[in-house]
């Protein structure tokens, strides 16, 4: 939701990981086995790249992945997995059991694209449009151009890329690998539910109940490259709805009524006082207070009665996002009431909280990530987008990292983030994916969960 993954590191300075080499002791996956996965994932890429051009044309909005389901079920089936469909509206579960006894890890994947209209002119660009409603009635049913704007189609690719690799060697793998592919990531058609929270509800994490869970997420970085944080990785997301309510009247006697105008000025100014003046800079970064969106009036000449405004909150632990919440109602009630008026802010439904990776295993597998692109992993602090990735990690332990999908020959630092029309993926980093993700779960099974 709202992302810009700029790199999931990009607010801290280089650590590499081979700093932590000598401090890990662990079973390490034999060499020869490593070969032979990187020579499947060499032989897969062609097809995974297709795979994802395919995905990539043909996106669908949250809720509503049904082709792009159906095609992840029939692949993971051939492959010879277990697959449950409809988990959580479209959501599908592989389910890779191997020949040997050992823990049960999970792998997600999310399945769908954004209300945005493709400009990239690539060969495979979508063209696909489909009917809308964000979190505004009055929008539903609109048609609106979609595409895969925030990587979402790599995703699927490296994940089933993982699955392909891995099923080739199941009678020696030491565990089960449970293969997620999440819906509605990007939130959920107004009056729905779905994404994470609805697949946990729905069992998800059961039967078999993994003991950790796995993901990533492509962003502009040089192509290939991976960042990871040690703890803190996606920001809470909280969309709300704040109404100020004055009095209407004629433009040319505002006394004659109560006017929500400056009212709405001066809570918007006044709600910036709460990252700059309010929070304590030193114990944590400050939260992220954003308006996207003000309706009001009709005419010039009347003012109108209310003025209502739509915004975004990031807020990076539970007890900053309680804090900031009463913060902003505070400032908004008492504002309106100086003039008279009054103010509500109101919680939007779909909410995300604050991700976290386990220390712990970002210890243990960063050499794994670091092999499986050749080049330093950049270690940061986390990001102020927000993912329902974080449902998971706020249950079991967790790692989530980066992965850099710039196209050579463009800048990363210019390159167009996550969301935007133009945001592109290099191919040539899916097999970084593939192995990346392949390399922490043969490692982490061979280590039995770290138990
Ligand atoms: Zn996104
Ligand atoms: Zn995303």
């Amino acid at each position: 939701m709202n992302h810009s993954f700029a790199r999931l590191g990009i607010s801290a300075g280089l650590l590499f990981s081979s700093l932590l080499h000598n401090t890990v002791s662990a079973a390490v996956v034999d060499a020869e086995r490593l070969q032979t996965l990187d020579r499947d994932i060499r032989q897969a890429t062609p097809q995974l790249i297709e795979l994802r051009h395919d995905i990539h044309q043909h996106p669908e909005l949250g809720n509503r992945e049904v082709r792009t389901a159906k095609l992840v079920a029939a692949r993971l089936r051939e492959l010879g997995l277990e697959v449950q469909t409809d988990i959580g509206h479209t959501g599908v579960v592989g389910l890779l059991r191997g020949g040997k006894p050992g823990p049960v890890v999970a792998i997600r994947s999310e399945l769908d694209a954004l209300p945005v209209t493709e400009q990239t002119g690539l060969p495979y660009a979508s063209t696909v449009t489909q009917a809308y409603s964000g979190n505004d009635f009055s929008q539903a049913g609109k048609q609106v151009g979609v595409m895969h704007a925030c990587g979402h189609d790599a995703h699927i690719a490296i994940v089933l890329g993982v699955a392909q690799v891995l099923a080739a060697h199941k009678d020696s793998l030491p565990g089960t690998i449970k293969f997620i592919f999440q819906p509605a990531e990007e939130g959920v058609p107004v009056g729905e539910t779905g994404g994470a929270r609805l697949m946990i509800e729905q069992g998800v994490l059961a039967n078999p109940a993994p003991q950790a869970i796995f993901g990533l997420h492509v962003g502009p970085g040089v192509s290939g490259t991976l960042s990871v944080s040690r703890q803190r990785t996606t920001a809470a997301s909280d969309n709300f709805v704040a109404t100020i309510t004055g009095e209407q009247t004629h433009g040319a006697f505002p006394w004659a009524g109560i006017d929500p105008f400056p009212l709405a000025a001066q809570i918007i100014l006044g709600w910036q006082t709460i990252p700059s003046r309010q929070v304590n800079l030193v114990a944590l970064p400050a939260p992220v207070i954003s308006i996207g969106k003000i309706d009001a009036g009709v005419r010039s000449n009347i003012i109108p009665a209310e003025v209502r405004m739509e915004g975004t909150l990031r807020t990076l632990t539970d007890a900053q996002r309680d804090d900031v919440i009463s913060r902003l109602q505070r400032t908004a009630s008492k504002i309106a009431e100086s003039a008279g008026a009054s103010a509500k802010v109101e919680i939007l439904p779909g909410s995300y909280p604050a991700g976290y990776n386990n220390t712990d295993l970002v210890d243990k597998l960063l050499p794994q990530l670091e092999a499986s692109s050749g080049k330093p992993v950049t270690l940061g602090s986390g990001v102020y987008a927000a993912d329902d990735f974080a449902e998971y990690s706020r249950r079991i332990p967790a790692l989530f990292f980066g992965l850099g999908v710039t196209p050579d020959g463009i800048d990363p630092a210019k390159a167009w983030p996550n969301h935007s029309p133009k945001f592109l993926v290099d191919d040539q980093a899916l097999p970084v994916g593939v192995r990346a993700l392949s390399r922490v779960t043969l490692t982490y099974l061979a280590n039995n969960g770290y138990k």
